[in-house]
């Protein structure tokens, strides 16, 4: 930074507000001086706000009567060098406020304004006097915390509390505190735990995938590790992990929503012998200020994290990996709508450090990139170990008799594999007892009032709800057009389907997982840990797709898919496939081989006959010539001006004025289409149209939205209805 000349310091920072601008004011009158990359405290309007002082120009020009900042917040700063520079880059992409993008970037405390926590952490290990007496102790909970902390101490207390078996601990360590035979210590997170378990010897595949990482370590390197399920990804991540580790390097591990199982953190625990850090959206914002704080005091040397873990400041940065980097939960929906895996590739780059991109099923973007030449590219195509792949048989339910959307061959499959004595997952992307309910005698059906949807059949049959908006009422006792009594539930949803499971097999534990039975966090894995590796019978939803292993699974029924194989929406079929492909993958992941039955009313359908035939790959190459030949991404790059309002001539009459101003912007560069209703052009009450721009080259869609927006901005529309834009869409 050049030197600043006090008299001229005027300070520029980015506030969290919806305006395209950076705010001027005078440093503090009196306190510690504010850097770039600081927050500092300040008037705006009647208000104050947490801001972040960007730049400190050497000659501002008359910035006419400015306020003095009320208070710097940051001694050092906390946004610095990569995390500032790419933030902006973030910035600029999606066309959003600085000052949004950064309060973005931190957790809640630190964006109120609150100091960096304390991260110093806590561990236990026994005394002198505690080995000594180790053996003449009761059983009970302070003698197994002891005889824990004899094997391995210092021990973490995040470890004790990320462990369901030391439930209770901190009042055994009290006890043996108490005694004199414990004692509480500080603990460097870096220093290895003494139990460091070994993993199984990479196969070559393996070896070729660490060593092509590796090759890369100190420069930017993007990796797609193409590998099917169960390939050993993972044990690919560990190695360069470690690699990196031992460099002195920090690593960050991306991983989706559902798949930071305690299962996962356990073997990175086991396997790096440190303390891993973690992000993730059931943390208080305690838990993720400190970790951020330990990031950023390169405390933690391994975070495994969620999409907001992008975000993590990585002072001393060796590796970053995007785990299933095809998941759609890398893309923020609302706010400021980036996509973690896309900006994890940035920070990669302006890191300087290799990035690992893998999946069983890469996006179609990473494919292109790999095909391209500008990733790097390996595949693993075997099962690591000794798990076979499974096997996949269509079961053809046309014409027949179906119980609760299951075919009579289905269910004599899911008998056998009892039989047999394993597990059977009955996969249905569809929540609730059914999708419809139906007048049978006049035609009725139930819709939401607020939503352009139908309402689903909840609660064994009584209870009507919108997915959508969340609108509930109790089910009619009649038709409310034409008073007949014969209502009738439409289609079966998980619920309906565990019903008849249960009674048709009476005699086995049937337990359902969707967001109805699986509103907190952990109680997937409790429900999972429960449901154990006996006979039985789980029916969800694609949160069962990933996470948790089962590695008694030896059968998986997939209904009703039918659905998706006819949508508009162009991602629709690399969305199927990837899911087929995921949910399949979880037969037979052990020593058992496993059976994947796939029920349809089109099996001869090409996206089903291609994926049987050729794997993923195949399709893959199929779905890219078709989006080539159609224009669509990866060949195209897309944006979406989405506007909504309580009457829908204010919707439109703002895209089309927005339209008129990328018109006159674009020059020709972009192909604009709408304003059209949105996929559900009626919302929780609004009405909500788009307005979509695609291009050939990224380029000249960042310059037309940059000539265009802040004319959009300043429609008198504008200020009339909600509008948003998102630049690489995924929901159109
Ligand atoms: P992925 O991440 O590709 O799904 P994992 O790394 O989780 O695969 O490996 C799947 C299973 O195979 C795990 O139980 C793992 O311990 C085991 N495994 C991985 N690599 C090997 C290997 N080289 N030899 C034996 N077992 C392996
Ligand atoms: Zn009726
Ligand atoms: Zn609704």
């Amino acid at each position: 930074m050049s030197p600043v000349d006090p008299a001229a310091g005027v300070l520029l920072v980015a506030l969290p507000v919806p305006l395209p601008r950076l705010f001027s004011y005078f440093p503090a009158v009196d306190g510690p001086a504010a850097a770039v990359g600081a927050r500092v405290r300040v008037p705006f309007g009647p208000r104050e706000l947490v801001g972040v002082v960007t730049a400190i120009p050497d000659a501002p020009g008359d910035p006419g009567p400015l306020k003095p900042v009320h208070a710097v917040l940051d001694s050092t700063p906390l946004f610095a060098g990569e995390l500032l520079a790419s933030l902006r880059w973030l910035a600029r992409y999606t066309h959003a406020p600085l000052g949004e993008v950064l309060a973005t970037a931190l957790p809640g405390p630190l964006r109120h304004g609150e100091p960096l926590p304390d991260t110093v952490q806590r561990g236990w290990q026994l005394t002198e006097a505690g080995r000594t007496a180790i053996d003449a102790m009761r059983p009970g909970r302070p003698r197994q915390l002891a005889e824990r902390l004899a094997a391995d101490a210092p021990l973490p207390e995040a470890r004790l509390h990320d462990d369901p078996e030391a439930t209770g601990w901190r009042a055994a360590a009290r006890t043996l505190a108490s005694r004199g035979l414990a004692e509480q210590v500080i603990v460097d997170p870096a220093r290895p735990h003494s139990i460091v378990r070994p993993g199984p010897r990479l196969n070559e595949g393996q070896q070729a995938a660490v060593d092509a990482v590796l090759a890369g370590a100190g420069a930017f390197h993007p990796v797609l590790l193409d590998g099917v399920t169960g390939s050993g990804k993972t044990e690919v991540y560990l190695h360069a992990i470690a690699d990196c580790l031992s460099r002195g390097r920090q690593a960050l591990v991306l991983v989706p929503e559902i798949g930071l199982t305690p299962q996962l953190l356990a073997r990175f625990r086991e396997r790096l012998g440190i303390t891993v850090h973690v992000l993730h959206s059931g943390l208080s914002d305690g838990e993720r200020a400190r970790t951020w704080a330990a990031c950023l005091r390169g405390e933690a040397r391994v975070v495994v994290g969620t999409r907001s873990a992008v975000f993590l400041p990585l002072p001393e940065a060796g590796l970053l990996v995007v785990d299933e980097e095809h998941d759609g939960s890398y893309k923020q929906l609302d706010g400021i709508r980036y996509h973690a895996r896309d900006f994890a590739l940035v920070r990669a780059q302006a890191l300087g450090v290799p990035v690992v991109l893998g999946s069983a099923t890469p996006s179609l973007e990473s494919l292109r990139n790999a095909q391209a030449g500008r990733y790097g590219w390996l595949r693993l195509r075997q099962r690591a170990g000794n798990a076979q792949p499974p096997a996949v048989r269509v079961i053809d339910v046309r014409k027949r008799p179906l119980l609760a959307g299951m075919s009579p061959e289905l269910l004599d499959t899911i008998d056998r594999a009892l039989e047999a004595d394993g597990q059977v997952l009955v996969f249905r992307n569809r929540r609730g007892y059914a999708p419809v309910l139906l007048c049978h005698d006049c035609g009725w059906s139930a819709q939401c009032q607020r939503c352009d949807a139908a309402m689903t059949v909840h609660g064994g049959g009584r209870r009507l709800q919108c997915h959508h908006c969340g609108a509930r009422r109790p089910v009619p006792n009649a038709c409310p057009d034409c008073g007949g009594l014969a209502l009738q539930s439409q289609g079966a949803g998980t619920e309906r389907i565990e019903e008849a499971l249960r009674e048709r097999f009476p005699e086995v534990p049937v337990m359902r997982i969707d967001r109805g039975t699986t509103q907190r966090r952990d109680a997937l894995e409790r429900h999972l840990s429960e449901f154990g590796s006996a006979r039985g019978i789980l029916v969800g939803t694609q949160m069962l797709a990933k996470g948790h292993d089962l590695p008694n699974l030896t059968l998986v029924a997939v209904v009703g898919i039918d659905e998706g194989l006819f949508s508009a929406d162009f991602r629709a079929p690399e969305k199927l496939a990837q899911l087929l492909i995921q949910v399949a993958g979880r037969a037979g992941r052990a020593d058992r081989p496993g059976v994947v039955a796939l029920q349809t009313h089109h099996p001869g359908h090409p996206l089903l006959a291609t994926l049987l035939a050729g794997g993923y790959g195949a399709f893959a190459t199929i779905e890219l010539e078709q989006r080539e030949a159609a224009g669509f991404p990866p060949y195209a790059h897309l944006a979406l001006l989405r506007a909504e309002a309580k009457q829908v001539e204010h919707a439109d009459g703002f895209l089309q004025a927005a339209r008129r101003c990328l018109e006159q912007a674009a020059d020709g560069s972009l192909e604009l289409s709408g304003p059209l209703p949105a996929p559900m052009p009626r919302r929780a009450g609004y009405q909500r149209s788009q307005l979509l721009l695609s291009s050939a080259g990224r380029r000249e869609l960042h310059a037309a939205l940059d000539a265009a927006l802040p004319e959009i901005h300043a429609l008198p529309d504008a200020r009339r209805v909600r509008w948003s834009l998102d630049v690489d869409p995924v929901d159109l």
